[in-house]
């Protein structure tokens, strides 16, 4: 029986829902929950407009078409499909690709600044995957224009009261209240596997307490951190989606690990140099000769092999991720061409970026952000010296499994519950935390793209959860509440007392070593059955740790002991998933399995949590998922919807090899190259 009022429980107490995430995902599933009149208690690590999504760059794709090039959404789906290597289910995407255009105008009526045509028209550049300029931008900080965009839209919320039933305001209840500094420790079920809320600690006084939700979104972003050093921000230890797996939450498609092929090297982590600056015209080479030790700038161009023009002549620089990174990667580990050094006399891991040949004041007005990123951290000219560069882990295609309901017309259902709904009832998941969009490899600008339409559309089905579920959390017996933040309390209690020989900083660069060099962009068997051991000796050794610090304010040590943890649980399940996937598909190569095998592998991988009989987490993994929603079980397989693009081969060495209606390849390094018609 659905509940008898909107907002208040049996009980009186107005119903609310969680979000945990304040990125572009959190914020707007938290936008489309105060549309809809439902009350939302927002929780994130760190200010929610310093989420990771604030360091996006090169910007989100819309087939907008203003170049008049006969770019479509249809188009767009299948470039996306196709860029995936066929691993994403299709109707989720179409449903994203179809409403792009409408989310960028929205973003712009917002007050988004995005660049313009002299015209006056939003302008596009090119991105990976496609030859079409689909990629609308803010300069190069395009993920901060759209968080500060979004966030202005929520603290609206913050400041709005709700009212009950008969529209009357109820005293002190805020549409949204905001938990900044709050830690995410694990999800509240109850004797029926059903979620009703979320345990969290403050970060500053180290509290921690329970908060009951009727639904709760993960919005948590991604899970780099587990790869050491990344583009990723050090927060982004996918420890909530670890902490939902643990929980029973399906893992889905955790293999599928991006790495971007071009970022610079510092101490704290690696800062990207965004594929706009390939969109804009970026030229990547290196010497043809490999003890070339004149300055890059220096090297003329009969002298230089744009390795990437030459082996992919219609797409060129702008093949996507996993491609151009493995080309780097062959380039400089395998034949040893990578920049030379005459300090050190040897060939660097790195490899030119070059826009030296594109004017300074185009360069200005739409790469400013990321060269003076590079000029600051490297200490050259980049409007003078060509970029070095090299791959670095960017963003993770898997995560938690969830599911869509398909419509007729093979997009999704508005409104279903089932749409981002987890395999745990009451629990959905938008943003990077979730693997429903990008298959086996993600295409450049995409990812804005899914987070702000996975938040549009895991609102909705949160609001239609909410509305038919039974009772109420509110009406939830308070013990459920009190017998979990006990529990969570036990836990913190049993790291602040740990003082064993093992440095948790160091353990984590033992095992963000091990994942880098073994699980990213080549993956052989014998190495991932010795990563897969190490990750267990790791896990033991985890247990032994010194928490180093046990003062009672913002102890970021504890709190890196926990995640620790859950970085290693997810670490056992992209490795192992890795070692199991006997096949070449997207961002996974295995140079032993060098084809796709459609007939065994076009499958989800689905990843469920087992402890294991000496306290260890195993994983297993399942070919079928039951959960109940709406009142149903439903039972889903891990087969890919692929009714709307039919696989088949990649072959990004002919142009256009995404679809039909390419148009004609830009010549390489044209960085002028003009739309035809400008509408
Ligand atoms: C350098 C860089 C540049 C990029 N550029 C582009 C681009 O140009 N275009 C594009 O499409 N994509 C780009 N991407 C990818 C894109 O930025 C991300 O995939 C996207 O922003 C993720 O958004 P999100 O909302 O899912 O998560 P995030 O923005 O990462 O937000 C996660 C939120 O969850 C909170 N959180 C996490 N764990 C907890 C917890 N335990 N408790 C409480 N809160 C928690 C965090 O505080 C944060 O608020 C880029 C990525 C990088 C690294």
């Amino acid at each position: 029986m659905a509940a008898k009022s909107a907002i208040r429980s049996e009980s009186g107490k107005v119903r609310r829902v969680v979000v945990v995430g304040g990125g572009l995902a959190g914020l707007m599933t938290t936008i489309k929950l105060c549309e809809a009149g439902v009350p939302v208690d927002l929780f994130s690590l760190v200010p929610v407009k310093r989420s990771h999504s604030v360091c996006a760059q090169g910007g989100i794709n819309a087939s907008v078409n203003t170049k008049g090039e006969g770019d479509s959404p249809r188009i767009h789906l299948e470039e996306t499909a196709y860029g995936g290597d066929f691993l994403a289910n299709q109707p989720p995407i179409k449903g994203m690709t179809d409403a792009a255009p409408g989310i960028v105008y929205m973003l712009d009526r917002m007050g988004v600044p995005f660049n313009r045509t002299p015209e006056g028209l939003l302008d596009f550049r090119r991105f990976g995957g496609t030859l079409f300029h689909r990629t609308a931008f803010a300069g190069a900080t395009t993920g901060q224009q759209l968080l500060y965009a979004l966030d202005e839209q929520v603290r609206r919320y913050e400041t709005l009261g709700v009212d009950d039933d008969n529209g009357i305001a109820i005293p002190g209840e805020k549409m949204v209240r905001k938990f900044e500094f709050w830690d995410m420790l694990s999800l509240i079920k109850d004797e029926q596997g059903v979620c009703r809320g979320i345990v969290a600690q403050d970060l500053k006084n180290m509290q921690i307490e329970a908060f009951p939700g009727d639904a709760v979104c993960l919005a948590t972003g991604g899970p780099g951190i587990i790869f050491g050093k990344s583009t990723n921000s050090v927060i982004n230890t996918g420890t909530a989606a670890s902490a939902a797996y643990q929980q029973g939450a399906c893992y889905a498609n955790g293999e599928f690990i991006q790495v971007h092929p071009t970022a610079i090297p510092a101490a704290d982590k690696l800062r990207l140099i965004s594929e706009s600056a390939r969109g804009e015209g970026g030229r990547v080479w290196v010497p043809k000769s490999p003890n070339e030790s004149r300055r890059g700038r220096d090297v003329p161009e009969s002298e230089r092999d744009y390795f990437l023009e030459r082996r992919y002549p219609g797409y060129g620089n702008l093949v996507p991720r996993d491609i151009a990174s493995r080309e780097l990667f062959l380039t400089c580990f395998h034949e040893g061409r990578g920049v030379y050094n005459t300090r050190t006399a040897k060939n660097e891991n790195e490899v030119y970026l070059d826009l030296t040949h594109i004017p300074k004041p185009t360069l200005k007005r739409k790469l400013a952000g990321i060269l003076e990123t590079y000029e600051k951290f490297v200490g050259e000219d980049p409007y003078e010296n060509p970029m070095r560069v090299f791959p670095a882990v960017h963003y993770s295609m898997g995560g938690l499994w969830v599911d869509f309901e398909r419509s007729a017309d093979g997009s999704l259902v508005h409104d279903s519950p089932r749409n981002h709904a987890t395999n745990v009832a009451g629990l959905y998941a938008a943003g990077e935390v979730d693997y429903q969009y990008h298959g086996a490899n993600r295409l450049g600008a995409n990812s804005l793209l899914s987070c702000l339409w996975g938040g549009m559309v895991t609102g909705p089905a949160m609001v239609s959860y909410r509305k038919n579920m039974g009772r109420s959390a509110y009406d939830a017996s308070s013990s459920l509440f009190d017998g979990a933040k006990k529990r969570e309390q036990a836990k913190y209690d049993a790291i602040l007392k740990m003082d064993g020989p093992e440095n948790p900083f160091k353990l984590h660069a033992e095992l963000g070593q091990m994942m880098l060099i073994d699980v990213t962009i080549e993956r052989h068997n014998e190495r991932l059955d010795e990563v897969i051991a190490k990750i267990d000796e790791l896990d033991e050794r985890q247990r032994r740790v010194s928490v180093l610090d046990t003062s009672s304010r913002m102890n970021q040590s504890a709190q890196f002991v926990r995640h620790l943890s859950n970085m290693i649980v997810l670490a056992r399940v992209i490795a192992q998933g890795a070692r199991n996937r006997d096949e070449s598909r997207g961002a996974h190569f295995k140079p032993a399995f060098k084809e796709r095998d459609d007939a065994n592998w076009l499958r989800t991988t689905m990843a469920m949590h087992r402890e294991g009989p000496n306290g260890h987490g195993e994983v297993t993994y399942v070919r079928e998922l039951s959960y109940a929603i709406a009142g149903k079980t439903l039972t889903v397989s891990d087969s890919v919807d692929v009714g709307l693009v039919t696989p088949r081969p990649r072959k990004y060495e002919q142009a256009g090899a995404a679809n039909a209606a390419a148009p004609a390849a830009p010549k390489a390094g044209d960085a002028s190259a003009k739309p035809a018609v400008s509408v």
